[in-house]
């Protein structure tokens, strides 16, 4: 069972700050409206407003201490207050004097026309709105440019500037990788002391090609070179290039090399570069005059560069075969640095570094956890080790213990387990058959790898899991070793099939199904391991024409059918060994069954000690 590649999180460095203010502006409009409310509502409270000649009468018979006169409003204070209590209005033509007031009963004075209301009112009253609408477009000009400037800003590189950081990554931070690393020092060097170079005549590389399985850690390997060299990181990825309107990929590139040029020496970094650079004119790929474009616009940017301007770019891709020649040649990325899956001792050295952080219980064997992650990559470990602090932290551990760092490799081998959904009694049954035949079938080829574990509780999207590791690395597979797992992939549907007929069997093996036809595929379209069609390989290229998948072949229809042939004997194969060993071993396959529905999980040993004395009837062997 593969390791599943998760792709791991990127995280986009955004200005740390720029939330913050966002947020502090928008308390200040809240505060703003707030305050016209206050005004609006707060103004002149408690005064009375009465009729004019009622006012004159009070006034001449003593009532009120003072009149205010503004205008036609007068503010008139009550004898004993100290603040104007009521209002009246006078006809806005007639004088004050023509009202007949007894200017000896109360003091008159005369304030200029509209200073009624107060400064504020007023402020408000003719600023406010100003402010507001201002104060609206400001905040939609700054969301829209605080989106990657997307709106505005079409052909401008998105490069993303690393260095200087805190956080900077060196080569100590990458785990094993030795030779890559070596590789890449030269690189550093050539940053760092460019006239050393230049001295005798050596020319720089402008490009270096990093190629490698997904999460093997070029994108790492890379940040740690500009680390190492202290200069500039411009990064960006191939697809960013590629956008709905032609033209726009190649001013990125344009606008990235002269970014980088000025920031000289830096290193420029395109990720994923095969969804640019991929060969030009096989008429794959939909759009593909944008991104012939953009890959021309490269070339000639790499071209451009003088003698000493000690821009290095790197690129990374795991699909090294189907770039386009043109950026390969000398002066462009000729410096090939192969970045493989860790073997052992490197996958102890990352899941070191990623469990260093974390508080890890004495008992944790990390050794033996490097010894059955074969084919893990570093994202894989380092997966590995986040989702242990994950399962530590929700068992309320303080420390991470050796359950936590098993059930992490479990979860990201073959998914969660999904001890919640319900099987009935006869699907049970189904299963521990079902995975009951996967495992006495690889337990009795003897190139199968030993079986690590069975259970019936449902993981990931599938019903049960019978788990085989390797015990050691390896990096090449025979024809029998195949076979073998052709076979013990069969085996579940066979079982099925023995235990309660041809046509009672279930769709529990759907996926089973399927990857054997993949691998059968495999062995004869690119490792020329079929009967026929020995030592020959098929080439297939996929794309996407328009919208619409399409398989471009170099082989005839003849040799579609002999290939079909092919593959369709080694699956018929495959299930008659399965069923030999089955119906064979029909007394090994109850009792792992029993053990099965009783434990639901069965470890390596009791796996090994139920199937003890099984036999490898003469059918099934190939030698
Ligand atoms: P790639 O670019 O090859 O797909 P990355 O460089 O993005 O892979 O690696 C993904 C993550 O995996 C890294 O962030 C790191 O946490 C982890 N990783 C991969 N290889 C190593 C390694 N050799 N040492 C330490 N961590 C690694
Ligand atoms: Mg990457
Ligand atoms: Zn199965």
């Amino acid at each position: 069972m593969p390791m599943n590649n998760r792709p791991t999180n990127k995280r986009r460095p955004t200005p740390p700050n720029r939330r913050g203010m966002k947020n502090a502006g928008f308390v200040a409009l809240i505060v703003l409206i707030g305050l016209v409310v206050y005004a609006a509502y707060s103004q002149p409270s408690a005064t009375k407003t009465i009729p004019v000649t009622e006012a004159v009468k009070a006034a001449n018979s003593g009532q009120y201490s003072k009149i205010v006169v503004s205008g036609n409003e007068l503010s008139i204070t009550k004898k004993g207050d100290d603040k104007a209590s009521i209002k009246t209005y006078t006809d806005p033509n007639a004088s004050v004097k023509e009202l007949g007031i007894d200017f000896s009963k109360v003091q008159v004075s005369f304030k200029p026309e509209s200073s009624g209301s107060s400064f504020w009112v007023i402020f408000l009253q003719s600023f406010l709105p100003i402010l507001l609408i201002g104060g609206l477009l400001y905040f939609m000009l700054r969301s829209a440019q605080g989106q990657g400037n997307q709106a505005l800003s079409f052909g401008k590189s998105r490069a993303r500037l690393y260095g200087n950081e805190k956080d900077k990554i060196v080569f100590g931070d990458v785990a094993g990788q030795g030779e890559a690393k070596q590789d890449l020092e030269e690189v550093v060097e050539f940053l760092k002391y460019p006239k050393k170079f230049q001295g005798v005549g050596a020319r720089i590389p402008k490009g270096v090609l990093l190629v490698g399985p997904p999460g093997t850690g070029k994108t790492l390997l890379s940040r740690a070179v500009a680390g190492e060299a202290n200069v500039p990181f411009f990064s960006i990825s191939g697809s960013e290039f590629v956008e709905m309107f032609v033209g726009v990929g190649a001013s990125r590139v344009r606008d990235l090399f002269a970014k980088a040029k000025k920031n000289a020496p830096c290193i420029i970094f395109i990720d994923e570069i095969d969804a640019v650079g991929r060969r030009r004119g096989s008429g794959m790929g939909g759009g593909h005059d944008e991104r012939e474009q953009t890959l021309n616009q490269i070339l000639v940017e790499m071209d451009g560069f003088e003698q000493g301007q000690n821009v290095i770019v790197l690129a990374a891709t795991n699909r090294a075969d189907v770039l386009d020649p043109a950026l390969l040649r000398p002066g462009r990325f000729d410096r090939r640095v192969n970045i493989t899956l860790p073997d052992r001792q490197d996958r102890e050295a990352i899941l070191k570094v990623h469990f260093d952080k974390k508080p890890l219980g004495k008992d944790v064997n990390l050794d033996a956890l490097a010894a059955k992650t074969a084919g893990s990559s570093g994202a894989d470990l380092a997966n590995i080790a986040n989702e242990a602090a994950i399962i530590a932290a929700r068992n309320n551990h303080s420390q991470i213990n050796q359950d936590d760092v098993t059930e992490a490799f479990e979860r990201v081998a073959i998914g969660p387990e999904r001890k919640n959904k319900i099987m009935n009694d006869k699907e049970k049954e189904i299963t521990a058959y079902h995975e009951a035949g996967h495992a006495i079938v690889g337990h009795v080829l003897p190139d199968s790898d030993p079986v690590h574990k069975v259970t019936i509780i449902p993981r990931g999207g599938t019903g049960g899991v019978t788990w085989f590791l390797p015990p050691e690395d390896r990096s090449y597979t025979s024809v029998i070793e195949f076979k073998d797992v052709l076979a013990r992939a069969l085996g579940g549907r066979i079982a099925e099939e023995v235990i309660y007929g041809k046509d009672r069997v279930t769709t529990g093996a759907g996926n089973d199904l399927q990857k054997a036809a993949e691998i059968a595929r495999d062995m004869i379209v690119n490792q020329g391991m079929g009967r026929k069609l020995r030592d020959q390989v098929f080439h297939v290229d996929d794309g996407m024409m328009l919208d619409k998948l399409v398989h471009e072949r170099d082989y005839s229809d003849d040799t579609a059918k002999l290939i079909d042939e092919e593959v369709e004997s080694l699956i018929t194969e495959a299930a008659n060994r399965a069923r030999a060993v089955i119906k064979a071993n029909l007394k090994k396959i109850e009792a792992l069954k029993d053990k099965l529905i009783e434990k639901e999980t069965v470890e390596e040993k009791e796996v090994a000690e139920v199937l003890h004395g099984s036999v490898l009837p003469k059918e099934a062997a190939l030698y």
